[in-house]
């Protein structure tokens, strides 16, 4: 299969979410509070069988899934920049196209998301 990246990006921050339209069709979205669970930085998520800051918490503030803006990074990574300040998570496409919640996503995957985060 061809290499999978988006065609169009849109934040909509009125409704906390990014809208994807992916180079093989599909047209997905995921909240922005997904996004900002499942934050692939060391920090958040851990790392080498460290737990993460995530792994502590069951709330994120407001201003932790609020985006500032979103950034390009090379050809295959998206950087958010939060109102926070965070922005050292890279979502590589690969895991933003993992983290679609659109009917078809979630259908095809039961218990894809357990509290918010993805599961493998
Ligand atoms: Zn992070
Ligand atoms: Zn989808």
């Amino acid at each position: 299969m061809e290499y999978i990246e988006p065609e169009e990006i849109e934040v909509d921050r009125p409704k906390g979410e990014v809208r994807v339209k992916w180079n093989d069709g599909h047209a997905g979205y995921t909240e922005l509070t997904t996004l900002r669970w499942n934050c692939p930085c060391a920090a958040c998520k851990g790392e080498m069988g460290q737990p993460g800051r995530l792994d502590f918490i069951n709330t994120l503030h407001p201003e932790e899934t609020r985006m500032s803006r979103l950034e390009a990074v090379g050809l295959y990574a998206l950087k958010p920049v939060w109102e926070d300040g965070h922005e050292t998570g890279l979502y590589t496409y690969e895991h933003l196209r993992d983290l679609c919640q659109c009917v078809a996503c979630m259908e095809a995957r039961p218990g894809k998301f357990k509290n918010r985060r993805l599961t493998n």
